[in-house]
């Protein structure tokens, strides 16, 4: 049975010994292994049901072990790295041998990722290997916000949840890659893409491809409640078309009472993209948990974090 604990030392011994801990970040909470520990890995991918060809993020201490693991870093990833590090950006770099094949799924590239969360990263600093983290979900479902949104998941799985309390940003890191020396981002995330061009210059981005998926968290279908679910940009007709159901909307600041919705959320009565960004998962999981035939939610204007809003929200819709 699975515990909710803040308990770093016994997070670090079950590392140690080739398990599984749920930890927390600033993004969302990751299920984390010993990258050397060839059975922790294939337990990491076999709790998930993730998929094996797609790889995983290894999560490192320090910008010294960047330099260990990753054969050449482009110039403007150095620049990402001083503007975002520790924090919400995960760069892919072309590997050294040391990183088994496994975590990266035999591509010749590794995703890396200092994470800005404390606890986290006394648990990194108490270890002399680094982790791999996705999300502690089943693969396709919800990221985990809460300590309690991964034992929902995962209660009979894993031993333990380092609890760190809600994430603060609340959604997944921005995955860049390069193409030689120039910067694409992979995956929009709790970077807004405006940040990362304000330091690196125009970024072009990746389009997705369902076969072969640079990144998994571009499968189309992905971040998803189980409650069918819409994204709208104009709620209110969105809510004539379901009448009869039980409906559940997610706003992002203001509620429109109408008859006929059964529960109203609002991401931020401020309308900040920011704090959206970082209410987004946990009001999908308790709209998830309400019994409703439909979840409506409304489209952000899609500029800043909005934009990676309505991209987690889009494929939640498929
Ligand atoms: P998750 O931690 O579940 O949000 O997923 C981590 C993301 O990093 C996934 O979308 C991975 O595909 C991506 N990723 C990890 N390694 C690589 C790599 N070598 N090339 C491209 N994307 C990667
Ligand atoms: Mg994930």
């Amino acid at each position: 049975m699975i515990q909710i604990s803040s308990d770093i030392n016994r997070a670090a011994t079950i590392l140690q010994e080739g398990g599984l801990v749920a930890i927390p970040t600033e993004t969302v909470y990751g299920l984390a292994g010993n990258i050397f520990n060839e059975s922790a890995i294939k337990k990491i991918f076999k709790t998930k049901q993730r998929p094996l060809f797609n790889p995983l993020i290894v999560h490192v201490k320090s910008r010294k072990y960047v330099n260990e693991v990753a054969e050449y870093i482009p110039p403007k990833a150095t620049q990402l790295a001083d503007a975002f590090w520790p924090g919400p950006l995960t760069l892919v770099l072309k590997k050294k041998p040391i990183i088994p094949d496994l975590i990266t799924a035999g591509k010749d590239t590794v995703a890396l990722r200092m994470p800005d969360h404390p606890l986290t990263q006394k648990l990194l600093n108490a270890l002399d290997f680094p982790v791999a983290a996705p999300s502690a979900n089943p693969f396709g479902r919800i990221s985990p916000t809460k300590a309690e949104h991964v034992a929902n998941y995962f209660a009979d799985e894993l031993e333990m949840v380092l609890d760190g309390g809600p994430c603060q940003s609340g959604i997944e890191s921005t995955i860049i890659g390069f193409d030689g020396d120039n910067p694409i981002i992979y995956r929009l995330g709790s970077i807004s893409r405006e940040d990362i061009e304000a330091v690196v210059g125009p970024v072009e981005s990746i389009t997705k491809n369902d076969t072969t998926p640079d990144a998994p968290g571009m499968l189309s279908r992905h971040y998803a409640p189980t409650t069918p679910t819409v994204l709208s940009n104009d709620v209110l007709a969105t809510v004539m078309k379901h009448q009869g159901k039980r409906i559940g909307i997610l706003f992002f600041k203001t509620i429109v009472p109408h008859d006929g919705i059964a529960v109203a959320k609002v991401l931020s009565p401020n309308g900040s993209e920011k704090e959206a960004a970082s209410n987004l998962y946990a009001a999908l999981h308790d709209l998830d948990n309400m019994n409703l035939d439909v979840i409506i939610a409304e489209r952000l204007p899609n500029q800043g974090l909005g934009a990676s809003i309505n991209d987690r929200l889009l494929r939640a819709t498929k």
